[in-house]
């Protein structure tokens, strides 16, 4: 397969050939090979548990069985590979399932639209539709927020680093703080409010709010309940179109497959992407209320949106959510992982460690410089999880939603290995 050295000269190729943009291969210098479930194995044979699930692509875990073979069954039958946005029997049995196994048992009524097949191809389409409809240019994005790459979604992303690639000014967006930004005791949606109803605030009337009811890249802070239910009220108030992107936390990520759902919202259009495909494979959504198909035939485009092969599993995967099974299942183990961080966490409170997130999506915030030490200490010992958070403050554990209680304690127990190795030395120095 490849011709490698041990040791080394493993990334040489990769260091010679490849940009200097690359970045998770440098989080985890290893040249993968195979992957099953929740593990994965380099070129040296080396085992590694997945706690990073393609950055939460792959929630159904790496190779699933049954989706395998339904691709490998469609490749054979020579079925429809690519198809821009013909009708294909692959798309039509996928979109009989979401309506069936998602939209139907949750009274959505949504319109399916097939953008290109990335997330901020979600995210572009989203915001074009809001300012379409609305016919107001500005979009509030939040403090923290990550919503993607391309100009139209870095106008609404937080982190300066990735808003200054832009390389020119980023407009028609307007940055308010995320709930708990400012302190337990402010409510920013006071805050916010404020601005949008006084008339010299400098603010014209915004077409859409968009957010994350968990920010996945922005440091795992959660939105409260109360927060978000007042934020779908403010947006009906000032006519504002409330859009979830839920391209990280949706599909099962923090336990119901839409991260709303426990909240009751039921917002004007949702970004889906990463885990809808299934396998890994490329593929995105944008959801809307049929009030807002505004659309002419071709006015949003893209050559990439009809990737068969990703409809093809993505209509599998749905299976998954046919009863209540695989939900209580997540929440199960979502709980354990909760109990095991919080074990973790306590050991360290001269490190101010906080336990946050829900579901699977859930990790330890510690001071500066912490977790990323923890993350590289994790990788040596055969555990593969990020950082999240502007100064990568915080560990984040997000395994496959497959994950078995078994992979999930083992995973765990490297991670307490992990953090002993890199937060107990700092500590000791805090300490004395
Ligand atoms: C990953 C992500 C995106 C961007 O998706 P890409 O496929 O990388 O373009 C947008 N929003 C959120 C919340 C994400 O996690």
């Amino acid at each position: 397969m490849f011709p490698l050295e041990q040791g080394s000269g493993a990334l040489n190729v990769f260091e010679e050939m490849e940009s200097e943009v690359r970045s998770y291969i440098r989080s985890f210098p290893a040249v993968f090979r195979k992957a099953s479930g929740y593990r994965l194995w380099d070129t040296d044979g080396k085992e590694y548990i997945d706690f990073f699930s393609g950055a939460g692509a792959l929630n159904y875990g790496h190779n699933p069985t049954d989706m395998k073979r339904k691709l490998i069954d469609y490749l054979q039958e020579d079925g429809i590979s690519h198809s821009l946005d013909m009708a294909t029997e692959a798309k039509e049995r996928f979109l009989q399932r979401f309506r069936d196994a998602i939209l139907k048992p949750r009274g959505l009524s949504y319109k399916v639209m097939f953008p290109g097949p990335t997330g901020t191809n979600a995210v572009e389409s989203a915001l074009k539709l809001a300012r379409k409809a609305t016919g107001r240019q500005t979009v509030i994005g939040f403090t923290n927020a990550f919503h993607g790459m391309t100009l139209g979604a870095l106008a609404v992303t937080g982190n300066k680093f990735k808003r200054k690639g832009a390389g020119v000014p980023l407009h028609h967006a307007v940055t308010f703080p995320y709930d708990g930004y400012m302190g337990p005791n402010v409510n920013t949606l006071t805050y916010i409010e404020n601005f949008l109803k006084d008339s010299g605030s400098g603010i014209s009337l915004p077409a859409a709010v968009i957010l994350e009811t968990l920010q996945g890249e922005g440091g795992l802070n959660a939105a409260s309940e109360p927060w978000l239910r007042g934020l779908a009220e403010l947006c009906r108030r000032y006519g504002m179109l409330l859009i979830v992107d839920d391209i990280q936390m949706g599909c099962g990520r923090t336990g119901p497959f839409f991260s709303f759902e426990p909240f009751g919202l039921k917002p004007d259009i949702v970004c889906l992407s990463k885990s809808i495909g299934g396998y890994g494979l490329p593929m995105a959504l944008t959801l809307f209320k049929p009030e807002l198909d505004l659309w002419s035939p071709g006015e949003h485009n893209g050559t990439f949106r009809g990737n068969n092969l990703a409809f093809v599993t993505a209509a599998e995967a749905l299976r998954h959510w046919e009863n209540g099974e695989f939900e209580a299942d997540i929440s199960r183990k979502a709980k354990q992982l909760r109990n095991a961080l919080n074990i973790i966490a306590s050991r360290y409170p001269a490190l101010q460690a906080e336990v946050r997130g829900r579901g699977l999506m859930q990790g330890i915030a510690f001071e500066a410089g912490i977790a990323e030490r923890i993350s590289q200490e994790a990788f040596k010992r055969g555990l593969v999880i990020e950082t999240s958070g502007t100064d990568s403050e915080v560990i984040k554990a997000m395994p496959p939603l497959i994950i078995d209680s078994e992979g999930l304690s083992e995973g765990l127990r490297i991670l307490d290995d992990s953090v002993k190795a890199a937060a107990g030395s700092m500590e000791a120095a805090v300490i004395q």
